[in-house]
């Protein structure tokens, strides 16, 4: 059928809309209507190296239009988020942890299904795509199965596109991960819309503190909106020292959402003996330095990838939570038609809005 996709033409250029054309699903596949998609910084930070010509996108729901015939878990119709794929065979997969799935970056950035073909095709040519399980920058998604989690109807859809990666890994890496008592005290670095779901995942968990640490004042104002107990503003305060005056034995928990050597070794270095730090952010730097001593005490520093959620078990509970008022993301989002890709994507670079989302 034919699409309109927005595609990304040669690696660190814009994106371009262009009438492409996709396959119908495969037996395990399935075709959804996008409502809306999230841009995520994964997004953006791929766009400058994926081989092109590409497809990117990887938050998108919608509503499923066709399904292949081995699909049983959604039918024509049903209203679905969508979230990372994965290959369901192995050990990692059968014992409920998809996000370490053995096939986890093949199947999701590969560009291609695991047979090296493409659903999407543009003048004849394979366009790459597939991305996270979607490819959601376009007006329709073939999908695998394992991609897709059907949601209420009832939720609007403009919002759910950013659960399913953004979202799912702020609040996953504290609901599931590091899942702090009541009590405990938390620091959050970066308070973009990773670090604002990780900080209402620990309000509602009944930590007593919770630190956002950012350079964007405006970011750190809202951070208090959504539970923050405390702020710091790294670009005019010495951080380390403004967390050690907050938690001065050290925090139980910290979050990096930021992938910034510098933050990371700021981050492990206010934790407290057997602290815990989660590593959830992909950014510019390639390695992690800190001092040994700073996890000889006990602390534990630990990657997480997509919340370490099973999307179809913790997508509905967060949306759950959304729905009753307790999880109000909505407020971080700006809408953009599809059309105006490139000027959400401007945006979102200068931090103009947390949260750009694509609607269709
Ligand atoms: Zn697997
Ligand atoms: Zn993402």
């Amino acid at each position: 059928m034919r699409i309109t996709a927005a595609v990304l033409e040669t690696s660190g250029g814009s994106f371009a809309l262009r009438e492409t054309e996709l396959e119908e699903p495969r037996p395990d596949e399935v075709l959804v209507r996008v409502s809306s998609t999230g841009i995520c910084g994964t997004d953006l930070e791929f766009a400058t190296f994926f081989p092109t010509p590409a497809v990117l996108g990887h938050e998108g729901a919608g509503v499923v239009e066709r399904v292949g015939s081995r699909v049983t878990s959604v039918a024509p119709g049903d209203h679905v988020a969508m979230s990372f794929t994965s290959c369901g065979t192995c050990p990692l997969c059968l014992t409920g942890s998809p996000a370490y799935c053995r096939s986890f970056d093949a199947l999701n950035f590969g560009g291609r299904r695991p047979d090296g073909s493409s659903a999407l095709s543009l003048d004849g040519a394979p366009v790459n795509g597939h991305f996270l399980g979607q490819s959601s920058f376009a007006t329709h998604v073939v999908a695998t199965e394992r991609a897709v989690v059907p949601i209420d109807r009832n939720i609007d859809l403009t919002h759910v596109g950013p659960f399913g990666c953004g979202l799912q890994t702020g609040a996953g890496g504290v609901f599931n991960v590091l899942r702090p008592s009541p009590g405990s005290s938390i620091a959050v670095f970066g308070a973009g819309a990773v670090g604002v779901a990780a900080i209402i995942a620990a309000a509602i968990s009944g930590c007593s503190v919770v630190a956002a640490v950012d350079v964007n004042a405006a970011k750190l104002e809202a951070a208090r909106s959504y539970g923050a107990t405390h702020t710091v503003d790294s670009s005019v305060s010495d951080s380390a020292e403004a967390l050690r005056e907050i938690a001065p034995h050290g925090f139980d928990f910290v979050i990096d959402t930021t992938g910034r050597q510098d933050v990371l070794r700021t981050a492990v270095e206010a934790l407290g003996p057997l602290g815990r730090c989660g590593v959830i952010g992909v950014g510019p730097s390639q390695e992690m330095s800190f001092d040994w001593r700073s996890i000889l005490n006990g602390r534990t520093v630990t990657g997480i990838i997509g919340g370490s959620s099973l999307p179809q078990v913790f997508l509905p509970r967060l949306l759950d939570l959304y729905a009753a008022g307790r999880f109000p993301v909505d407020r971080m989002m700006t809408s953009y038609p599809f059309e105006r890709i490139n000027e959400a994507i401007a945006d979102l670079r200068a931090g103009k809005t947390a949260k750009a989302v694509l609607t269709f």
